[in-house]
């Protein structure tokens, strides 16, 4: 009998039986609030009636229809449906199954495109773990390390994490603003740089919401250089911060190449990129996607959980609970231990721990993690040292419910 790899073992020490909203039961019957949604990923919480009714109906009718070959209603209903939230430049969608196949996707459409080599990603931005994704990640030593030489063609520039490097947000924007125009002339020449890629939020990295001061410098540069801006929203897509989009904080800026998955449909592998469609008329036919991109009970998921999310509010309700979250964790944590900031954007919550002579902490993260799950709460590890904790409920959750979150995080601190 073959053993699950420890890889997995590790990482899963909750034996889940069964998901309903934001509540997990594991085997032996007990209850424990699901603060990390599957990692950003049941925005509508578990088995929501209606994206379960979608997918039952669906799978009763056509699993599987392949794109090269046919299209059924699923992929172009929901093609239509993400025309009413996308930005109306983003006009033309593609589908596939992972956040890191789409962010290659992005890439190689960036890459086609522009025809030029390089990409430009962020010190502790998290792409993916496939070759290509993970090439564009620096967050999280495990992802690289052993697996040298990462594939070429990606520049890193600096991130504007004004807390680590102990400044205001606007020192931490004009310094990686600078160091950006500094490497366009040198170590990624601007002619041969195809793309910029961003998230939103810096999400494995350690929710750090990226300044719209930055998108904007970004946004500018990119104009100036015929750079494309690639908005890596696979984690904050969806309401997630308390817009529909992450970069919509950026009041009236637009990306090039906006990349979805996560919270698109409720648990059911799909993601997909959006770009204009002449620019994703330069990609040639045929270079891009994979046998089961778009599937058909995906589709249909990902149409039910638009619904959910237009009417139950929850882009409102990540933003107005979102706070709420931010707040009640601010004050039950700070000034504990070695807590040193408490962040967050809509239902994107962390703490960073942080020793007293200003090193990372990630020991009393992991502790707190651990504690916490013990007293029935999930949360999950985050940031460029594991040293922080990251709350990610479903955007469904309630007021009472996020009390209920931070009474245990109090209780595991
Ligand atoms: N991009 C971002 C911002 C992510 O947070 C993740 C996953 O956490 C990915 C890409 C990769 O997505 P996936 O794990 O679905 O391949």
């Amino acid at each position: 009998m073959a053993q699950l790899s420890p890889v997995l073992t590790q990482a899963t020490p909750v034996q889940v039986a069964r998901g309903e909203g934001v509540y997990l039961y594991d085997t032996e019957g007990r209850r424990h609030l699901d603060f990390t949604a599957g990692i950003g990923v049941v925005s509508t919480g578990h088995c929501h009636p209606k994206v379960v009714a979608a997918a039952q109906e669906q799978v009763a009718t056509l699993i599987h229809g392949q794109y090269t070959t046919v299209m059924h209603q699923p992929l172009l209903r929901l093609a239509e449906r993400l025309g009413e939230v996308l930005p109306p430049s983003l006009d033309s969608v593609f589908f596939l199954n992972s956040g890191s196949e789409a962010v290659e996707a992005a890439v190689r459409l960036a890459r086609h495109a522009t025809q030029r080599p390089l990409v430009l990603a962020f010190d502790g931005g998290f792409h993916g773990r496939t070759m290509g994704a993970a090439a564009l990640t620096t967050s999280g030593a495990k992802i690289r390390s052993g697996n040298n030489p990462m594939m070429g063609g990606t520049v890193f520039a600096p991130f504007p994490y004004a807390y680590r490097y102990g400044w205001t947000e606007e020192q931490a924007v004009e310094f990686a603003l600078k160091e950006l125009d500094r490497q366009l002339v040198s170590t990624a020449p601007a002619a041969d740089v195809a793309a910029f890629v961003i998230e939103p939020v810096l999400g494995e990295g350690g929710y750090v919401p990226t300044p719209p001061a930055f998108l904007r410098g970004l946004r500018e540069r990119a104009d100036r250089h015929g750079v494309l801006l690639v908005a890596d929203e696979v984690q904050t897509g969806y309401g997630r911060t308390g817009t529909f989009w992450g970069h919509q904080h950026a009041e009236g800026l637009t990306p090039d190449i906006l990349i979805t998955a996560k919270g698109l449909a409720s648990g059911f592998p799909l993601s997909g990129i959006a770009a204009s469609t002449e620019l994703m008329s330069k990609a040639r036919p045929g270079s891009q996607g994979g046998t089961y991109g778009g599937n058909a009970v995906a589709c249909a998921a990902a149409l039910a959980t638009l619904d959910v999310v237009q009417e139950e509010g929850l882009v409102d309700n990540a933003r107005v609970n979102g706070a709420r979250l931010l707040d009640g964790v601010a004050s039950v944590s700070k000034g504990v231990g070695t807590v040193g900031d408490v962040r967050g954007l809509g239902f994107m919550v962390a703490v960073e721990f942080t020793n007293p002579d200003g090193t990372p902490d990630p020991t009393t993260a992991v502790q707190a993690h651990k504690a916490a799950a013990d007293h029935g709460l999930l949360l999950l590890t985050c940031g460029p040292y594991n040293n922080c904790v990251r709350f990610i409920p479903p955007l469904i959750t309630t007021a009472e419910q996020v009390d209920e979150g931070v009474a245990l995080w109090s209780k595991a601190l």
